[in-house]
């Protein structure tokens, strides 16, 4: 059975095709610059890439373009076979706390809670409507961002803010990249072969998270209310003092507009090292003697620290940390630095495994308390399970 995986952006599409249940790839994709001028579409497909210009005006026209090449590399012979679509949403807030099939109700409250995702829910809707327009059939399923952390406790996702700011305006944390620590709490409960585990994970990517995980349920995490909360990211602040912005917007004469940028698109690893929001590159500076790259690295190692520090003592002690995302399964110095400055919990990093790149290891010594772990995220797998097993019941 055919089951596409979706994530759709307010100018792009991407798209992965599963068999499932033996969760193969078939066909993947992206199209970008939908809307913009000189969109255009990769495919990937056996191993190859293939990039081509396109006239994307739409989604719609993206989603006639997947169908036609989904034809074209004879991926299917009928439409009918594409059994299931399952769509990723940033925001769910306390409205999903699981994947559901999506009717005009979902879409409904998909569209209610656009004023806490704004960029994302409303192109996520258009992501629906379109494939609902052209695969018809398909049993489409909405799969939140949000869910896996919807089983944290009321004292640790609401904030010390007046009361009526949460029963009014729905202010409280919601965490992010939901689907991403679920799949990798439950990767290590297969790796392990229990399920009774307390786990940290760290998804560390561009943007980035730490999440604290007891049997399979999430705990806290370092996002909060958006996803501009906790460590330090791309561009990205994480925490800080609040007060800071009411400051700095008398100081500085910004609208609210213009700190919402600041704090989302020119902090982080960008704005401390002035050099770029890219890790690769503040990798690249530290070697060249950039001393605001080497600041901002400490600051970035420093932060998840902390996290995990926090996180080991709520749980009352950890089986295991996980990296995971671009920097969690790459960074080979950062995990180190990162494990290093938690050396008085016994931990003790393996240096030799941990010099891998995008694989599965255990990085950790067996002398170490704690298991220290890489496991590469899939949260396009984790969209077509959830979809595939609406369309089993
Ligand atoms: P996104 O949040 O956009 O999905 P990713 O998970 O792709 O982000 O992570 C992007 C981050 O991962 C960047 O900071 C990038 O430098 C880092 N990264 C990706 N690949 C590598 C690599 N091979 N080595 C080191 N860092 C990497």
């Amino acid at each position: 059975m055919k089951v596409l995986s979706v994530n759709a952006g307010s100018s792009s599409l991407k798209f992965q095709m599963y068999e499932m249940p033996e969760e193969k790839v078939l066909i993947s994709g992206v199209f970008e610059r939908i809307g913009i001028d000189g969109s255009f579409y990769t495919i990937k497909y056996n191993g190859e890439k293939i990039k081509k210009e396109a006239t994307l005006t739409t989604h719609k026209d993206a989603v006639k373009i997947l169908i036609d090449e989904l034809f074209a590399y004879n991926v299917i012979s009928d439409l009918n076979e594409i059994k299931g679509i399952g769509h990723r949403i940033v925001q769910g807030a306390d409205r999903f706390d699981k994947s559901v099939v999506i009717d005009d109700q979902v879409i409904a409250t998909i569209d209610e809670l656009s004023a806490l995702a704004p960029l994302h829910n409303p192109a996520a809707i258009i992501g629906i409507k379109a494939f609902k327009e052209l695969i018809s059939d398909a049993v489409a399923v909405a799969v939140f961002d949000t869910s896996f952390h919807q089983t944290m406790a009321k004292e640790t996702y609401l904030y010390a803010l007046p009361y009526e700011w949460y029963e009014k305006y729905q202010v409280r944390k919601y965490g992010a990249h939901g689907t991403s620590h679920k799949y990798v709490a439950y990767r290590l409960a297969e790796i392990e072969g229990r399920n009774d585990l307390k786990v940290i994970v760290c998804h560390l990517g561009n943007g980035g998270s730490v999440t604290a995980i007891k049997d399979l349920k999430c705990v806290d995490t370092s996002m909060g209310f958006t996803p501009n909360a906790g460590v330090i990211m791309g561009s990205r602040c994480g925490d800080i003092d609040a007060s800071i912005i009411p400051y700095m917007m008398k100081q500085a004469s910004l609208t609210p507009d213009d700190i919402d940028t600041i704090i989302n698109k020119k902090s982080g690893l960008l704005g401390v090292s002035g050099v770029s929001s890219d890790s690769r590159d503040v990798e690249e500076g530290i070697k060249n003697g950039n001393e605001r790259c080497a600041l901002v690295q400490k600051m970035f190692v420093r932060r998840v620290i902390d996290y995990i520090a926090r996180y080991y003592v709520l749980l009352n002690g950890a089986d295991a940390i996980c990296f995971t995302a671009g920097i969690g399964e790459n960074g080979i110095s950062t995990r180190k630095e990162i494990l290093d400055g938690l050396k008085v919990l016994g931990i003790e990093v393996d240096e030799e495994a941990n010099n891998c790149r995008g694989k599965e290891v255990l990085i950790s010594k067996p002398t170490s308390k704690v298991k220290c772990y890489v496991i590469p995220t899939d949260e396009e797998v984790m969209i077509a399970r959830d979809t595939y097993s609406y369309i089993e019941k």
